[in-house]
């Protein structure tokens, strides 16, 4: 069973995402992470994120360690946010993903563009979307907990900007795909939003 879940940036998307794989005991693959670590290669190498072929190079990942905490900043992912928009960089990450969800037995990702590009042909795709107010606030615990303090509004405006930067791209853009479930998760607890999402993947995948 492949399953796709897509979403803006600090949805639950990810959590989700986990707990799905777990559920049923499926491989599961952050494709955000991808992105991230091709924004970080190409900052480590000195390269210039307005280059769309200097990014696209860097989608070799050479160097990278998926375990690097610096993945996981606001600054690799807003440059990720940019370098996403290139068809390069897209083209250069798609073979993988694919691969991913075509081993035996399916697989859970999660990103973007997965249940419209990645993987149609999915069995249950959700979209799992919130407010942008929960998800800056939820990004902004997240942030603290790593011990990266940054005001709130700024993590406000920068969920925002990156919402704008996903969903207009000519390439993949975030959008859901037309037999998705859409999943709003700004007034459910992390418990309650696992639920109803393997209910929702329980009811498609049985379709
Ligand atoms: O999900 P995450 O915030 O880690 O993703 C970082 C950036 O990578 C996103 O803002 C988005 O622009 C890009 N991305 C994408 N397609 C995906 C996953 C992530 O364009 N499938």
């Amino acid at each position: 069973m492949i399953v796709a879940v897509d979403g803006p940036a600090a949805s639950g998307k990810g959590t989700i995402a986990r707990a799905i794989a777990r559920h049923y005991g499926l491989p599961h693959l952050d494709t955000g992470l991808l992105y991230r670590a091709a924004a970080l290669a190409l900052l480590r190498a000195g390269g210039d994120p307005a280059d769309a072929a200097q990014a696209a190079k860097a989608c070799a990942l050479s160097g990278i360690d998926f375990d690097d905490p610096e993945l996981k900043s606001e600054a690799t992912g807003g440059i990720a946010s940019r370098i996403s928009a290139y068809p390069g960089v897209r083209a250069a990450l798609i073979a993988r993903q694919r691969d991913f969800a075509a081993q035996p037995g399916g697989a859970v990702l999660d990103g973007r563009d997965i249940g419209t590009v990645i993987a149609p042909q999915a069995d249950a795709k959700l979209f799992v979307t919130a407010s942008a107010e929960v998800r800056a606030r939820r990004r902004f615990d997240e942030l603290a907990r790593l011990g990266i303090p940054i005001p709130f509004p700024d993590v406000l405006a920068d969920i925002e900007t990156r919402d704008a930067r996903d969903r207009n791209r000519a390439a993949a853009p975030l959008v859901m795909a037309e037999d998705a479930h859409r999943l709003d998760t700004s007034m459910l607890g992390i418990e309650e939003a696992i639920a109803q999402a393997i209910a929702a993947v329980e009811r498609r995948a049985r379709a």
